[in-house]
């Protein structure tokens, strides 16, 4: 009764990249990396599916990470001398690419993937981009000068590569949109329009992830100074509730987050996070289903979908699974308590 999916990505098998990490690298080059690549998501299409999931995704095995696995099929964007930014508002310092050109893709982005994943399952699947304004906010900027220019600029590229997503049989096409919950009165003002442009003339569902991001060590950090309640959500989710996007992506389990937020997106779908990705306990199936129930008083039943908090990425590859079964048993323990709609 409650559908199941991932936020997005995966813990990588150790013989493709690095594992426990947010930046992987990857064990192989040219087209033995690609051969791992289509692999690793071939085995965690069959294990998600395993795990009783109803969405399915690629768990992002062919990117080393959710923006710049999109970046390097882009033109104007110089790789090869990164700089040293502090993104999500100064929370961490990473080396990015630098934008010094007008923008193109070179080609298609996830074609591959998108094309495994279509034709090794039947049931419905999901594909991840990132936003643009998260990808705003994780290049240096030396050619636009203007953080609206450069979002829309890239609104048209993820659009482009949507649209494909789209004839190639994927059924949700999801933008990642962290920074939302870091820049709220400018996700208000032109995030959500950025994001609209991303999904102009999609027919298949569309959706959006706003999270408080991995479970990685400057994140637990950041969400310390946060407070007891964070309310990031209520500045950004009114805007959301007006836009075109049909499903929104929030974190809830084990988060500050009031509940009664989620009323605030009226009409969508919500995909409630009832995993947490910021701890190695594999929650039980009667967790998640309380996680459910608490939602349930705020997301009428037809809308609400059971997933994860944010990405798997980083974690234990045994755990992330174990997650993914518990998922899967506490929205059909959720089913049981709630009889059939
Ligand atoms: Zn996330």
């Amino acid at each position: 009764m409650f559908r199941t999916t991932i936020a997005g990505s995966l813990p990588k098998p150790a013989w493709l990249a690095e594992t426990h990490k947010l930046w992987p690298r990857w064990k192989a080059e040219g087209a033995e990396l690609q051969r791992a690549k289509l692999d690793a998501t071939l085995l965690w299409i069959k294990l998600q599916e395993d795990a009783g999931l109803d969405v399915i995704g690629d768990g992002e095995m062919s990117r080393q990470h959710f923006v710049h696995g999109f970046l390097e099929q882009v033109e104007g964007i110089d790789f090869v001398h990164k700089v040293e930014m502090g993104i999500r508002a100064d929370r961490y310092k990473a080396m990015v690419p630098q934008v010094v050109a007008p923008l193109a893709l070179r080609g298609r982005v996830h074609e591959a993937e998108a094309k495994l994943l279509r034709a090794h399952t039947t049931r419905k699947i999901k594909f991840t981009l990132p936003g643009p304004m998260t990808i705003v906010d994780t290049v240096a900027d030396r050619h636009y000068g203007d953080r609206v220019r450069l979002a829309m600029a890239f609104a048209e590229l993820l659009n482009q590569e949507a649209l494909a997503l789209q004839a190639d049989g994927v059924d949700v096409i999801q933008f990642d949109e962290p920074a939302f919950n870091v820049y709220m009165d400018e996700a208000a003002s032109w995030g959500v329009a950025a994001l609209e442009r991303a999904a102009q003339g999609l027919r298949c569902t569309t959706a959006v992830h706003i999270c408080y991001g991995y479970g990685i060590a400057a994140n637990v950090d950041w969400k310390k100074t946060l407070g007891h309640e964070w309310r990031q959500y209520e500045r950004v989710f009114p805007a959301l509730a007006r836009s075109v996007i049909d499903q929104v992506s929030l974190e809830c389990i084990h988060s500050h987050v009031p509940p009664e937020l989620m009323a605030l997106l009226h009409g969508k779908d919500v995909m409630v996070g009832v995993i947490d990705v910021a701890s190695d306990t594999v929650e039980t199936p009667e967790e998640v289903a309380d996680t459910i129930d608490t939602a349930l008083r705020w997301v009428p039943r037809q809308h609400l979908l059971a997933c994860t908090n944010c990405g798997m990425a980083p974690m234990d590859r045994d755990v992330a699974l174990a997650k993914l079964q518990a998922l899967a048993r506490g929205a059909a323990l959720a089913g049981q308590r709630h009889g059939p709609g």
